[in-house]
């Protein structure tokens, strides 16, 4: 059995118990190696960027849950709506509609899950909406008549440190913006219900802080290599 089998079964086992789900996290790496994972049964992927999920959709099997999980351009979601299974980085309502639009416009049989995606960093470079920006975009009236998609929740990206304490407020920051936005706004709506936090070196911190969808990349497959 190969490497990247092994850790899929790893991670099985540890979120066994628990409410959380996995997206592998494949960026830079080939689709021989993210078969290895389809193959030892594993289906949520995500991707950073359009053109390689593009290209990696069209390449691997379409059962895959594919997830994008980087910054999204407005210009570039058409090349994603046929097939996207989630947008995790919704992070203005611009693109939200464009979303709506895109998936309007080509028949989808099911709407396009959407996350906010929520900054609880502290460095700039991190793209995020404010909780207030959120509140705004879900008050709007745009909002209010779309029907192509469906927020399934919130997502996040810790600030890149080792300090467990600072990792844990934040990801309890997050934790609170979405138990805030489903009493405010999904209250009795079953969809809102993820919480995406966690990374290979922070997944179990975030678990604790109640994280339902952990993003591992480089604890499944290994060191990226962006240079090839
Ligand atoms: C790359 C990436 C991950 C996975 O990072 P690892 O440290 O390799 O687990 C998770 N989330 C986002 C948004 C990413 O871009």
């Amino acid at each position: 059995m190969s490497h990247i089998a092994d850790n899929i079964r790893y991670f099985d086992e540890q979120l066994k118990n628990t409410p959380a789900r996995l997206v592998a996290v494949t960026k830079t790496h080939p689709v021989e190696t993210i078969k290895e994972a389809y193959d030892a049964g594993h289906r949520i992927f995500g991707e950073n960027k359009v053109q390689e999920l593009v290209d990696k959709y069209a390449l691997l099997p379409h059962d895959i849950e594919w997830h994008l999980i980087g910054h999204l351009q407005t210009n570039k979601v058409k090349y994603i709506s046929d097939f996207v299974d989630t947008i995790q980085s919704v992070d203005s309502l611009k693109l939200l509609m464009e979303i709506n639009r895109r998936a309007e416009q080509r028949n989808r049989t099911t709407p396009i899950n959407c996350m906010l995606q929520l900054s609880i960093a502290d460095e700039e470079t991190k793209f995020g909406m404010t909780y207030d920006e959120a509140v705004a975009l879900l008050q709007s009236d745009e909002y209010r008549n779309m029907h192509y998609i469906r927020i399934t929740g919130v997502m996040g990206i810790a600030t890149n440190t080792d300090d467990q304490g600072k990792l844990r407020n934040e990801f309890r920051q997050l934790h609170s913006y979405f138990e805030q936005l489903k009493e405010t706004f999904f209250f009795a709506n079953p969809d809102f219900k993820d919480i995406s936090m966690g990374m290979t070196s922070d997944w179990q911190l975030a678990l604790e802080e109640g994280s339902t969808m952990i993003r591992v990349g480089s604890g499944i497959f290994g060191a990226r290599n962006y240079n090839k």
